[in-house]
């Protein structure tokens, strides 16, 4: 004889009566009215009204601000991540490798709570941003009228995620968080009419507990388990390039206001601050060239990257004349419009054990939704870095999604809506971020030519760089 354990939970179906037997589990939901209840036989499967799978930056920042909610008070919330619990008592003294530019609308989203976390352990605010061709004196500047305003944040991705997993302490009460729990199987609900099927999902753990949900929200990174087992169809491919990370120790003490981004033929090197003298590199390049890049000894790979900032071997006659005259032209017709090119800082050294490569490529879900499943951050959507969004696209799908649960919570399953707005933005933001790598992955003189004149003319267009700042910027 099985033991039978009881579980109250609340139901959508108003007035609805169900009785639901699974015949492998001999788990018996009782539905009455408002109430329902869960018995179970063999194991304890536990319904809970949302888990959220994968504890990264974006499904921790899900699970406070589902939490968060008032609106959302009394549902009953899991958050399963396969890792460790990322707690840190001390910032280290070191910069850590990882980091993400965050945008002022992440920064809002995390302000419940994690922002003030964030702010109290280390992140560095910046004002402006350069963007030039290693092929062309071509350059564009983007930077806050007010240069008071931060046009985004430096963070160390272990300090964001840190952050959010204190915030989640404090909400014990709402949320629950279990680690070193990776899922090892979804089992989908089977269509209403099948008297006997479960009408949630159901999640298997490694160490054999199952457990169901009324919504699976999957933020389990670019290779998700849930999109995979939900059959959802997945536009991928893998760039040509790997991004090398590192520390990077500058030479003099600096405002270091600034992110610094270069277009290389082999790819683009970006310098982002991260304190007076040190800035975080992001270098993507060739899998050969990014596994050179780590070989080298420190001194070697400083030189590299000073000379991939600095160095003008790229640039041609034909393309420089091209560039000047049209400089020129543009001056004549908007003389005030444009900026002056500022020289990025030049680098000493590397923090201890700092460099890194990642293989870097791009996918896309081509549905956000299923029944009782939703995708956010890097499940539904992975882009290359040039533009420093995948986190932060991921916190608009935050953002969005605990709004339309919030207002809509008895109809979990309809969430088309969401769909919709996430796809609507994080589309053309893919389509940009994939036009410019491929854009600047040539070094042939047209496709110098043409891009020198689009961005030096965009450069002198206050009102479309404006615009293009509001975009990355949400
Ligand atoms: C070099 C580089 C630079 C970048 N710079 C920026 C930047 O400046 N700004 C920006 O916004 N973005 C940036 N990004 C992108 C950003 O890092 C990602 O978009 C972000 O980390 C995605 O977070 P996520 O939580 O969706 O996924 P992940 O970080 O992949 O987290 C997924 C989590 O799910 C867990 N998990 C997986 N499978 C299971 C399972 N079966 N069971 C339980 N748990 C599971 C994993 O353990 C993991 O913790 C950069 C990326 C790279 C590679």
């Amino acid at each position: 004889m099985h033991s039978l354990t009881k579980t109250a939970l609340s139901f959508n179906g108003i007035g609805r009566r169900c009785v639901a037997l699974n015949r492998f589990s001999e788990t018996r939901i009782i539905c009455r009215g408002l109430t329902c209840t869960a018995e179970h036989g063999e194991h304890e499967h536990e319904l809970y009204d949302v888990i959220i799978s994968g504890g990264g930056m974006v499904g921790t920042a899900m699970a406070c601000s589902l939490g968060l909610d008032p609106n959302l008070e009394g549902k009953k919330i899991l958050l399963l991540e396969a890792g460790n619990k990322k707690v840190m008592d001390k910032v280290p003294d070191a910069y850590s490798t990882r980091v993400s530019s965050i945008s002022p609308g992440s920064a809002t989203l995390l302000s419940v709570g994690a922002w003030d976390h964030i702010m109290n352990m280390r992140c560095k605010p910046y004002q402006k941003m350069q963007v030039w061709d290693a092929c062309s004196d071509a350059l564009i500047t983007f930077d806050k009228e007010n240069l008071q305003d931060e046009m985004a944040y430096i963070v160390e991705n272990n300090i964001i995620v840190a952050a959010l997993t204190k915030q989640l302490e404090n909400l014990s009460d709402q949320v629950r968080v279990q680690y070193k729990s990776k899922v090892v199987k979804y089992t989908w609900p089977k269509s209403h009419q099948v008297a006997d099927a479960i009408p949630w999902v159901q999640v298997t753990l490694a160490n054999g507990q199952i457990l169901q949900t009324k919504l699976l929200i999957g933020a389990d990174g670019p290779n998700s388990m849930v999109r995979r087992e939900a059959g959802i169809p997945t536009v991928t491919w893998n760039y040509d390039q790997s991004a090398v990370v590192a520390v990077l120790h500058l030479s003099e003490p600096t405002e270091n206001n600034v992110a610094w981004q270069r277009f290389l033929p082999t790819g683009p090197i970006a310098m982002l601050p991260l304190s007076d003298t040190e800035s975080s590199l992001v270098w993507s390049t060739s899998h050969r060239h990014a596994e050179e890049l780590l070989q080298l000894d420190e001194e070697s790979f400083v030189d590299s990257i000073n000379t991939a900032f600095w160095s003008n071997e790229n640039h041609s006659e034909l393309v420089e004349t091209a560039g000047s005259l049209f400089r020129t032209a543009l001056s004549v017709l908007m003389p005030s419009a444009g900026s002056a090119r500022q020289l990025p800082p030049s680098v000493a050294g590397i923090g201890p054990k700092s460099r890194i490569m990642f293989p870097l490529g791009m996918g896309h879900a081509s549905e956000y939704i299923r029944h009782r499943v939703a995708l956010i951050g890097d499940a539904a959507h992975r882009v290359h870095p040039l533009a420093g969004q995948g986190a932060n696209l991921g916190f608009g799908d935050v953002a969005c999604l605990t709004q339309l649960l919030n207002t809509k919570h008895r109809a979990m399953q309809h969430l088309l809506e969401y769909e919709t707005e996430r796809q609507r933005h994080n589309l053309p933001m893919m389509a940009a971020i994939d036009l410019m790598k491929r854009l600047y992955s040539t070094n042939a003189a047209p496709m110098v030519v043409l891009r020198t004149f689009g961005l030096q003319a965009t450069n002198t267009l206050p009102a479309m760089k404006a615009q293009i700042m509001a975009f990355a910027s949400k």
